[in-house]
């Protein structure tokens, strides 16, 4: 699938659409999602074009990679302080994982009890 230079987050990262940004470095940028799913909920987005978690693993640099993943948990410990209570992190890829914006999002979720993984 070929990157969409038009989707949401792409205009986010130019700054064409404002996000709630809690944190940006040179590879990485999250911000809170504009609709929330648990009393936190961030994004945490690489600034390449990569369409997905299948995209970005095959086709990212090793530094990009860490970065990213680095920003994740640096996002949910020091920025947001779910460290010790725990959080969930969850990158949907694709049509069956209901991947709705084409650009690879972590969602970072937090603040209760999540119960299980999926629903049953
Ligand atoms: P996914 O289903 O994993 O692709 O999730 C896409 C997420 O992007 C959803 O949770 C949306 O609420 C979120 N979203 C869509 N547009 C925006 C936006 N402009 N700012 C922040 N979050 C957004």
């Amino acid at each position: 699938m070929a990157y969409d230079t038009d989707n949401v987050f792409a205009r986010i990262l130019r700054r064409e659409i404002p996000a709630k940004t809690v944190y940006e470095d040179d590879h990485a940028l999250a911000f809170h999602d504009i609709n929330p799913q648990a009393p936190v909920h961030v994004l945490v987005i690489p600034k390449g074009a990569y369409v997905s978690m299948d995209d970005f693993s095959a086709n990212a640099s090793a530094e990009e990679i860490a970065a990213l993943f680095r920003a994740v948990g640096h996002v949910a410990r020091d920025v947001l302080g779910l460290a010790e209570a725990g959080y969930r992190i969850l990158a949907n890829c694709g049509p069956d994982g209901h991947q709705e914006v084409p650009h690879l999002h972590i969602h970072i979720f937090g603040g209760r009890r999540l119960g299980p993984m999926l629903a049953r």
